[in-house]
C-alpha cells in the first residue's frame, strides 16, 4: 500500500478571498499543495463580510429590517459575482448555493421582531460568510479539476458555550476531525472546512473570536497531526511590527511559539493568539505566507527561536483602560492583589497587564475599556471597608490606554534591555504610564495614553531595526 501523503492545512483569510480572482489563486495554490500533501483548506468569510453581517445584526436590532436585508442582498450579490466571474475564467460553471441566506434572514426578522439580540444569535448570524465563502471556494477547486468537499466546522468542532470567544475541547473535537475528514481523505477529496465557527456542548453555533479562522486551522492541524499549518494572508509572513504603523517593518523569518504568543497577544492582528496554543501542544509548526506572492518562504513559528540577542519585534493593542488602586493603607496588607484579581475573574474580564509599585501603596491594571465601568463598580465594592477607613481612596480610571510590547526571546539575559527601551520612549516624548515585565523576560509591556501609540510603537522599533541592522 501507498505510504498516506503527510497533512497540510492550508488557510486562507479574508483578504485572499476577497474576489473571484482571489478565490482562484487560493484554488490553484491549493491544486498544487494537493500533488505532495494531504490536503486540508480552511476559508474565512471574503474580507469584510464578517463586519457586514454584524452591522446587519445590529441594524435588526434596532428594527432596521429593510437595512438589514439590504446587507444581506449585497453580500448576496458578491458571492454570486465571484462566483459568475470564475465560471467565465474556468469556462466551467461554478454554483454559488444561496440557501444559508435565508436562513440569515430568518435570524435577522427574529432579532428585528423582539428588538433584543443574545451573544448567541449575534455568533448564529456572524457564521453565515464562512459558510458562504467555503462552498464557493470548494466549488472553485471542483472546476479546476481537483475534487473537493465543503465541510461545516460545527460537525467538527466542539466548544464550550462562551459565544464570541469560545474555546475548543480538543477531548471531544479531535476524534470527530478525523472520523469526519478520514473518509474524504480516502476518496481524494480534498475538505474545504469553515473557519471561525463551531459549536456548543448543545449543539448552538459558537465562534471562536473575531480572526478566530487561524485557530480553526491550528485545532485541525493538531488533531490530524499535521507536518505544519499554513496561513495564507496578505503580507510577507510576520514582519517586526505592524506595518501600518511601521512601514518599514522587516519580515522575521523564523520566531518562536512563545515570541508568537506574545506578539499576537499583545496585538498583532496577523495571527490569532488562540491558534499558538493547539501547535505548541502538537509541536506543528505555522508557517504565515502572503498569497500574492507564493514564492515567498514567510515566517516559520515553531519551537526554536532564531539566534540572536535583544528585541525581535514591536506590538501595540488599543482601546485599554487604566485602573489604579492607591492608598497608604495597602502596604505589607495581604492579599490585596488577589481580591484584585479575583473581582476581576469574577466579571469575566481579562486583565492585559498588572503592574505593583514595591512600595505596595499602588496597584494598576490595564484592562479593555469596554469593560471599565463595570469594573470599576466591582472593585469599589469588594473595597468599600477599606475606602470607608482610608486604607485605600478612590479606584481611578484612565483611558484611552494602549499597551505596547517589546518581545524577543533573546531580550532573556540581555543586560540593558529596559534602558534601551525606555530611553527611545523618552526621547520620543512619550510618557509612560504603567510597567510590566512579564517573568519569561521575553516581553516587556507598558501602558501609554491612545494618541501616543503610533510614535511609541515607531520609536521602539527605531531600536529593534538598528539592533537588526547591527547583527
Ligand atoms: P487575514 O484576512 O489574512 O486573516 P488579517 O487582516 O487578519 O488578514 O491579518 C493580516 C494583517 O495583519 C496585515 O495586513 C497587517 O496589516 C496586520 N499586522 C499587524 N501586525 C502585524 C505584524 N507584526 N506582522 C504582519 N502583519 C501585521
Ligand atoms: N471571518 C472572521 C472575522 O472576520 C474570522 C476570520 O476572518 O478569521 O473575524
Ligand atoms: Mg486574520
Amino acid at each position: 500500500m501507498k505510504k498516506p501523503l503527510p497533512v497540510v492545512v492550508h488557510k486562507f483569510g479574508g483578504t485572499s478571498l476577497g474576489d473571484a480572482e482571489r478565490i482562484l489563486r487560493a484554488a490553484s495554490l491549493l491544486a498544487d499543495a494537493a500533488k505532495k500533501s494531504t490536503v486540508v483548506a480552511v476559508a474565512s468569510a471574503m474580507g469584510g463580510v464578517t463586519d457586514q453581517l454584524l452591522a446587519a445584526a445590529h441594524q435588526a436590532e434596532r428594527g432596521r429590517i429593510t437595512a438589514a436585508r439590504k446587507v444581506v442582498a449585497t453580500i448576496r450579490e458578491r458571492h454570486q459575482r465571484a462566483a459568475q466571474e470564475m465560471s467565465q475564467t474556468l469556462h466551467v460553471a461554478v454554483g454559488f448555493d444561496a440557501a444559508p441566506l435565508e436562513e440569515l434572514e430568518t435570524a435577522l426578522s427574529g432579532v428585528a421582531l423582539l428588538r433584543e439580540r443574545t451573544a448567541r444569535v449575534t455568533d448564529l448570524i456572524a457564521s453565515f460568510g464562512e459558510r458562504l465563502s467555503a462552498p464557493l471556494l470548494a466549488a472553485a477547486l471542483a472546476a479546476k479539476g481537483v475534487p473537493a468537499r465543503a465541510v461545516d466546522a460545527r460537525t467538527l468542532l466542539v466548544t464550550n458555550d462562551a459565544h464570541g470567544a469560545a474555546q475548543c475541547d480538543r477531548k471531544k473535537s479531535d476524534p470527530k476531525v478525523r472520523r469526519v475528514l478520514a473518509p474524504l481523505f480516502e476518496k481524494g477529496l480534498v475538505p474545504v472546512v469553515t473557519g471561525f465557527i463551531a459549536r456548543s456542548p448543545r449543539g448552538e453555533t459558537t465562534t471562536l473570536g473575531r480572526s478566530g479562522s487561524d485557530t480553526t486551522a491550528a485545532l485541525l492541524g493538531a488533531a490530524l497531526a499535521a507536518k505544519e499549518v499554513v496561513i495564507w494572508t496578505d503580507v510577507d509572513g510576520v514582519l517586526s511590527a505592524d506595518p501600518r504603523i511601521v512601514p518599514n517593518a522587516h519580515l522575521l523569518p523564523r520566531l518562536s511559539y512563545r515570541e508568537a504568543a506574545e506578539m499576537t497577544y499583545f496585538g498583532a492582528k496577523v495571527l490569532h493568539f488562540p491558534a499558538v496554543l493547539p501547535a505548541i501542544a502538537e509541536s506543528i509548526p505555522l508557517v504565515i505566507r502572503n498569497s500574492w506572492k507564493p514564492e515567498g518562504t514567510g515566517t516559520v513559528i515553531a519551537s526554536k527561536a532564531a539566534p540572536g540577542s535583544g528585541i525581535r519585534a514591536v506590538t501595540a493593542i488599543s482601546g485599554m483602560c487604566l485602573l489604579s488602586l492607591d492608598g497608604r493603607g495597602m502596604t505589607g496588607v495581604a492579599g490585596i492583589a488577589a481580591r484584585v484579581f479575583g473581582t476581576t475573574a469574577r466579571l469575566g474580564v481579562s486583565v492585559v497587564m498588572f503592574s505593583q509599585a514595591s512600595s505596595e501603596q499602588n496597584i494598576a491594571l490595564v484592562l479593555p475599556d469596554a469593560d471599565r465601568a463595570r469594573t470599576v463598580a466591582a472593585l469599589e465594592q469588594e473595597f468599600r471597608y477599606e475606602r470607608l477607613t482610608g486604607a485605600i481612596d478612590s479606584v481611578r480610571a484612565s483611558g484611552p490606554i494602549a499597551v505596547v510590547a517589546a518581545v524577543g526571546d533573546g531580550m532573556r539575559g540581555t543586560p540593558g534591555i529596559a534602558a534601551r527601551v525606555f530611553d527611545a520612549v523618552a526621547k520620543a516624548k512619550v510618557n509612560v504610564e504603567a510597567i510590566a515585565q512579564g517573568s519569561s523576560e521575553c516581553n516587556i509591556s507598558f501602558a501609554v495614553e491612545e494618541h501616543d501609540r503610533v510614535a511609541a510603537v515607531r520609536a521602539l522599533h527605531a531600536v529593534v531595526a538598528g539592533a537588526a541592522a547591527a547583527t
